[in-house]
């Protein structure tokens, strides 16, 4: 099947590179008829999306405002104090660096200002939900620094302070860092604080995934319990592809090192400036309201999955995100997520923890709500989508083609009523 031309977008795209645009208004048609559940993703709004396509791409601007290795910084110098005092503002942070060009290089510009190649780094591992980037074996961090790792524990899913405390005064680590990819319970920074402090490490709140729950008051936030805190801009957040570092002034300069000229050339101007549009967009009363209805709408699917007898790791939910065990439904992850996709409901296949399963073929999918909600989807609707999800999971046991199909019908008659931000209707 050829993808339908797009109707209004890209005039010029599609005049100078019609099969390119064809593509960019299929992705557009998959983004606004699929139920998108990857917890990492949302729908920027038109505004963000906007900012992020402008002439600001066309500049050089290597260094900060005020101290550039260029010239002509007259408008650019002024796009990043924006994004830098809308960032401050929204975390009630003393510093932010928002160059780092993505979430992975933002980590391992925390390496660089804090740590030697071979000093200890700690970490949660990342099969038990963690990231690449805080120390695991393939990553860049995991081979050029020590990486020590923490879990949670088999029988809660959650994690032992008492473990993580006895690792980190055993290890004496440079960096800590709390935070992950697949955790769908509050952090305890404090806890998390205390122990650094007493292991003398630097504590780094990776809060990637639940930047637009901290930013709308409904995750704690990290400020007063850590020394740095890292993020990406396009998980909850709802900005462009993107990553901010934030600290108190003290470690201001060292990050700022790090990421420039530590790790990177000039910053992508285009996406300073739509992640200080975000940034606006997330002080807005409306955000709060968008993120503390991301929440109510994971924990209510999080119930409609509970009463169909899944296994939910931890048993549920706080934040934005569920991460399901299909063992008991003897099922395997990646199946199951494979199934869902062709019955229009977007997962990802992920381990869960003490998977017995591999990583390229595991025991669990991960969900979440940040994308629906972006579409104005509520908790009543949530059990349409457990629903969804348990006849898609169903279907995936049985091969039944034909039951993925009547569910993506029905997906995309209640999508229908939604239109999704940032999309052509
Ligand atoms: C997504 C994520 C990252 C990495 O971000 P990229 O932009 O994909 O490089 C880092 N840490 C955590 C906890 C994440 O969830």
């Amino acid at each position: 099947m050829t993808a339908p031309q797009h109707p209004y977008t890209h005039p010029a795209l599609t005049a100078a590179d019609p099969e390119l645009a064809a593509l960019v208004g299929a992705e557009e048609r998959l983004q606004a008829e699929t139920l998108r559940l990857i917890p990492s993703e949302n729908y920027v709004s038109a505004a963000v999306l906007e900012a992020s396509g402008t002439v600001l791409q066309n500049k050089y601007s290597e260094g900060y405002p005020g101290r550039r290795y260029y010239e002509g910084q007259q408008n650019i110098d002024q796009v990043e104090t924006l994004a830098v005092e809308r960032a401050k503002a929204v975390f009630g942070v003393e510093h932010a660096n928002v160059q780092p060009y993505s979430g992975s290089p933002a980590n391992l510009a925390v390496h660089l200002a804090f740590a030697e190649p071979g000093d200890t780094v700690m970490g949660m591992a990342l099969p038990m939900g963690g990231h690449l980037t805080h120390g695991w074996g393939v990553s860049a961090t995991g081979k050029w620094f020590r990486g020590v790792q923490y879990g949670v524990r088999h029988d809660t899913g959650l994690i032992d302070f008492d473990e993580v405390r006895e690792l980190a005064l055993k290890e004496r680590p440079k960096v800590i860092f709390c935070g992950g990819t697949a955790l769908p319970r509050t952090i305890d920074f404090a806890a998390f604080g205390e122990i650094a402090r007493e292991a003398g490490a630097v504590l780094v709140a990776d809060i990637a995934h639940i930047a637009g729950l901290v930013a709308g008051g409904a995750h704690p936030s990290p400020v007063p319990h850590v020394d740095v805190i890292s993020t990406t801009t396009h998980k909850t957040l709802r900005g462009p592809r993107g990553a901010m570092l934030m600290s108190r002034e003290e470690h201001a300069k060292a990050l700022d090192k790090a990421v420039f000229p530590g790790l990177q050339g000039g910053p992508h101007n285009q996406t300073t400036a739509a992640i200080a549009v975000a940034l606006r967009e997330a002080s807005q009363p409306s955000f709060r309201d968008y993120a503390h209805a991301v929440v109510a709408n994971a924990k209510a699917l999080a119930e409609a999955l509970l009463a169909r007898g899944f296994d939910l790791v931890s048993g549920g939910t706080d934040n934005h995100l569920i991460l399901m065990d299909l063992t008991p439904k003897q099922v395997p992850g990646k199946i199951a997520a494979k199934a869902l996709d062709r019955a229009g409901l977007v997962v990802n296949y992920n381990t869960v923890p003490y998977d017995t399963r591999k990583p390229f073929d595991p025991s669990g999918i991960r969900i979440g709500t940040p994308s629906l909600t972006s579409r104005g989807l509520a908790p009543g609707h949530m059990t349409l989508v457990a629903d969804w999800i348990d006849r898609g999971v169903a279907a995936a046991g049985k091969g039944d083609e034909q039951a993925l199909a009547a569910v993506r019908a029905e997906v995309g008659d209640l999508l229908g009523a939604f239109p999704a931000p940032g999309l052509p209707v």
